[in-house]
């Protein structure tokens, strides 16, 4: 059988100066390490029957019918700094396809050769981080979170040079679409609002059809990323490169690169190996999201016929976002505590026990799964001082009397939302460094392990360990 993939490219349809067309560059031999079926049938995608065939499709080397391949521009805020200009330097998108629920998605290769925004990039990827990105976004999808998704990933036969001489790869990323804070700033930038408006115009019709204009736009968007980002904190996972380019105006999660996710809690905890001042912190994400959000709010600004009212507006909008935020925030941690009601003392109490996870080197997942099972007293096990979790798991327990909520309903609505798997960082280095040793074993075992994160499974309970000290990850790179 031969691809068939329901494009309809609306981004194409924009005006030319929104992209560059460009073909992906054929590597030298592709060869097919995975291909999410699942996914492929959500969109609706007819896949090749052999594996050469799908590793030509997903490397590049061959292009499905349909697809109008480009990259895409875009600006942004990296690290608090402006690059005026950025843009897909190592990505080709091959199109939308129009999934048979009617939902749209991008269809993105990773690491497809050089674009004009390539600056001094070789437009490549190398297969950790695309193993990474691989692993991590489908264990996002698993835990319920907002993501761009993996398709495939295909070795591509040809050595990368990054920290030494690398297996290169290809990855196909799945994505609402990928249109960034970064590609509003990209036009606003340059006072080109026609562009702006057709850009609106365009994100609205796909990703905000209730919102009305740019206020409403902004305020869709604003309320999103408030999710996200909670969501993100409830499953101790640290994105690490919150730049304005790598924020989707869908809601999305995208870009995983120097992402990780917490073993022991602490609200300082950095991962990326880039981020030396720690400004994308656990903890600090919202205050990112919410600063990045004023840079939209900033780039959507041309399109409100009057400047002050749109000032002020656009203000109350973007300040809004701390109510938004902690909103979701306080109903991620009620879940994650069990708790149907609310009680305006409930997020004290949660914090209260946060507090004691870090001064104690508590583990955040294994923590909160321990107090999802029938005998949340063994939670105690996951802090040096044991003793450190009574007093709070006596106000806990008198807080849950006062709710007189059925208990095997509260631990099974518990277990529902505390994973008792995520990807933990020594998992994901350990599949990745099996993988360039030509075993994708590890790999596959792990994305097994977490495809139901919220299932008991005594056979994978070595996936829910922390790491040992040599396999402790304390630095994540791009
Ligand atoms: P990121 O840090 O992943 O958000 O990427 C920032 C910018 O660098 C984006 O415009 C990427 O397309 C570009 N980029 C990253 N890696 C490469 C590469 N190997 N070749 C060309 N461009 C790249
Ligand atoms: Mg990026
Ligand atoms: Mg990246």
């Amino acid at each position: 059988m031969t691809a068939r993939f329901p494009f309809d490219n609306s981004y194409a349809r924009l005006p030319e100066r929104f992209y560059t067309r460009q073909a992906p560059a054929p590597v030298t031999a592709p060869r097919l390490l995975a291909v999410n079926t699942g996914l492929a049938a959500r969109l609706g995608l007819t896949l090749p029957e052999d594996d050469a065939e799908t590793a030509r499709l997903f490397s590049g080397n061959a292009l499905p019918d349909g697809a109008e391949p480009l990259a895409q521009v875009y600006a942004g805020h990296q690290f608090g700094g402006w690059s005026p200009q950025l843009g897909d330097g190592r990505a080709i998108l091959l199109g939308e396809v129009v999934a048979p629920d009617g939902a749209r998605f991008d269809i993105q290769l990773k690491g497809a050769g050089r674009t004009p925004y390539s600056r001094m990039g070789d437009g490549r990827a190398w297969l950790g981080p695309v193993l990474r990105e691989y692993i991590v976004s489908e264990a996002m999808a698993a835990l319920g979170i907002p993501t761009t998704r993996a398709l495939a990933a295909v070795a591509t036969g040809e050595i990368v040079v990054r920290e030494g001489f690398l297996p290169g790869a290809v990855f196909t990323r799945v994505a609402a679409s990928h249109i960034r804070v970064g590609t509003f700033q990209y036009f606003a930038a340059r006072r080109d609002v026609d562009a702006l408006q057709a850009l609106a115009d365009h994100v609205i019709a796909r990703h905000h059809p209730q919102a009305e204009g740019p206020l409403g736009l902004l305020e869709a968007v604003i309320a999103a990323q408030a999710r996200l980002v909670a969501q993100w904190m409830g499953v101790g996972f640290i994105h690490g490169v919150m730049n304005t380019d790598n924020m989707t105006v869908s809601g999305e999660t995208i870009d995983y690169g120097p992402c990780a996710f917490l073993d022991a809690y602490h609200p300082d905890t950095v991962f990326s190996s880039i981020d030396h001042y720690g400004r994308y912190a656990y903890a600090n994400q919202p205050q990112i999201a919410v600063w990045n959000l004023a840079q939209l709010a900033t780039a959507l600004l041309p399109l409100v016929p009057d400047r002050d009212e749109g000032i002020e507006a656009f203000t109350a909008a973007v300040n809004g976002f701390s109510d938004r935020f902690d909103a979701a925030w306080h109903g991620v941690l009620r879940a994650k505590l069990g708790l149907a009601t609310a009680r305006d003392d409930d997020p004290a109490l949660a914090l209260d026990l946060l507090d004691r996870m870090a001064a104690n080197g508590a583990d955040f997942t294994r923590t909160f799964r321990a107090l999802s099972g029938p005998d949340p007293a063994l939670a105690r096990d996951e802090f040096i001082d044991p003793t450190a979790l009574d007093p709070w798991l006596a106000r806990w327990q008198a807080r849950l009397a006062a709710e007189g909520r059925d208990e095997p309903a509260r631990i099974a609505a518990m277990q529902a939302t505390n994973p008792a798997r995520i990807p933990r960082n020594h998992r994901v280095e350990q599949a990745i460094a099996a993988a360039v040793a030509d075993d994708l074993g590890p790999f596959h075992a792990l994305m097994a392990a977490l495809a139901q994160p919220f299932a008991d499974d005594p056979r994978l309970a070595a996936y829910e360990d922390p790491p040992a000290e040599a396999e402790r990850v304390t630095a994540t790179f791009c």
